[in-house]
């Protein structure tokens, strides 16, 4: 059993204002694993706090020692990643080689890359008669979810550190232990008293508390949509300035001239990534109607070759889902596709055999003749289910694959290129990977309509951080 029963503030380990604790669970076999206190408005004003009275300090720290603590934070991570893996493995479902190279491999690579970048970054320059500075925004609070925990945390904390700001962290309270070594490691870095906290709770009681208090700048969010609306209605109220990086419902464009058992094989695995618990997942696949056929046995094929079982086994292809209300969440949506006449492909809602007793896991489904509009074909499911989807013409796919309230991301197969670029631009969405384009950590990452604003990762995460003064200079 874990046990945390402080927060990190002011650059000590803290009692909560209250008793009331928050139980974690192991997502491969349901047990509760832990506990963390669920902190309440006297601990948001005691992180708010300390973060604005370090802010001026650390935003005055020269850049180079703010980089080197990073690199120092980077170093403390990777000393311990392999208890990172383990922890998020249980804390999340995801089977334990990918938490080791996702989970707790781009954290590292994030915080050691923002001293890189901070190094590099312009901090003035000369307008006509203005000199232009760039400068740290204040007191960030930054809210995160479960999916992909740490990295979630380390691409707002790495570059709002790097800017110079102060930080209050609220991880999510489903899977909040990586946050606590996090803080660990940040306290061994030598970073100064407040310059980053950390309580944990609920997000309508501390989290709300946070987004609203008077002493905090900005707020930076990953999480549900319906969360990050009530947030922006709340900071609006302060005008403070927002980023969101919200939900998905990804489209996966194939065309007629696409190698398509690569393209469906591709999409099938990024739909089902951390059981489908990605927000970048590609849910909805696209093929010609004349294809249809082939895509759906390919689909069927790779799905039924995912074999399911405890996250920390080797072997295991697909962990569970990370908790009792996704499960329930995500048996919901499937027994919607059956209802709305989708046709079962594979998987279905019932529970699958041979899996660890109390774990949370769903049958790796696909369904085929998905109708545009439909419940499943719109809504985010956040498990793994994929939809395939057929059309007529190139206009078609374009119109099913931005008719969605998102935009998060996106995919085009096609042997010509260009003309897969042509349509990859058409698509309202962030990132759009063109036939099998790696994820680039120093690309923008962020969404069009509903999936959010704001930008993250890269130098492009680093300016979110980031205010414009203009000195205007007499000479
Ligand atoms: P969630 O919105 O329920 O919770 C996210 C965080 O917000 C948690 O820390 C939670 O405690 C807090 N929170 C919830 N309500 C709040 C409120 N009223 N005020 C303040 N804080 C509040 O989301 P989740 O279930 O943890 O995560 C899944 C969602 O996150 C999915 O929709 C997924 O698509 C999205 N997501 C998006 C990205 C992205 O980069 N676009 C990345 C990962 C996950």
């Amino acid at each position: 059993m874990i046990a945390r029963d402080t927060f990190y503030i002011g650059g000590k380990w803290v009692e909560p204002s209250g008793r009331q604790t928050i139980d974690v669970h192991n997502a491969g076999t349901g047990a509760v694993m832990g506990r963390v206190p669920a902190g309440s408005e006297k601990d948001a004003d005691a992180a708010v706090a300390a973060a604005r009275a370090a802010l001026e300090g650390w935003a005055r720290t020269p850049v180079e020692q703010r980089a080197a603590v990073l690199e120092k934070i980077s170093a403390g991570l990777k000393a311990r990643a392999d208890e990172l893996a383990k922890l998020i493995a249980q804390e999340v479902g995801m089977p334990i080689k990918l938490a080791g190279r996702i989970q707790a491999g781009l954290p590292i690579a994030n915080f050691a890359n923002y001293a890189k970048l901070v190094r590099e970054l312009s901090f003035e320059e000369r307008v006509g008669n203005s000199l232009v500075v760039r400068e740290p925004v204040g007191v960030v609070v930054a809210i995160t979810p479960w999916n992909y925990p740490l990295h979630q945390i380390a691409l707002k904390v790495a570059p709002a550190l790097a800017a110079g700001c102060t930080v209050v962290l609220k991880p999510s309270e489903v899977a909040p232990f990586n946050a606590f070594v996090l803080a660990e490691v940040i306290e061994a870095a030598g970073l100064p008293q407040g310059v980053f906290n950390l309580v944990t709770g609920y997000g309508p009681a501390v989290g709300e508390a946070l987004v609203r208090h008077p002493g905090v700048d900005m707020i930076s969010f990953t999480g549900s949509t319906r969360a990050g609306k009530r947030i922006s209605e709340l900071a609006a109220q302060g005008v403070k300035r927002v980023a969101l990086e919200l939900g998905g419902k990804s489209p996966s464009v194939i065309l007629d001239d696409a190698d398509l058992a690569a393209a469906v094989k591709s999409t099938v695995n990024a739909c089902y990534l951390n059981s489908g618990q990605t927000c970048t997942a590609l849910t909805r696949m696209l093929v010609p109607a004349s294809k249809y056929e082939e895509a759906k046995r390919i689909a069927a094929e790779v799905a039924n070759a995912f074999t399911l079982g405890d996250p920390l086994a080797e072997t295991t292809k697909l962990g569970p889902l990370t908790s009792a209300a996704q499960l329930e969440r995500v048996r919901g949506y499937i027994r919607k596709g059956l209802e709305e006449g989708a046709e079962l492909v594979a998987g279905g809602a019932e529970p699958p055999q041979d899996v660890p007793a109390g774990g949370y896991f769903v049958k790796p489904t696909v369904f085929g003749r998905v109708k545009p509009g439909s419940t499943i074909e719109q809504e985010e499911i956040f498990g793994p289910v994929l939809s395939i989807i057929t059309y007529k013409d190139e206009e078609e796919a374009i119109r099913i694959a931005n008719d969605t309230p998102y935009g998060l991301a996106g995919a085009v197969w096609g042997k010509d290129e260009a003309r897969a670029q042509q349509i990859a631009r058409r698509i309202r969405a962030g990132q759009v990977d063109v036939n099998g384009g790696a994820f680039n950590m120093n690309a923008p990452f962020g969404g069009f309509k509903q999936s959010g604003h704001g930008r993250e990762a890269g130098v492009y995460g680093l300016e979110e951080f980031l205010e414009y003064k203009s000195l205007q200079l007499k000479g």
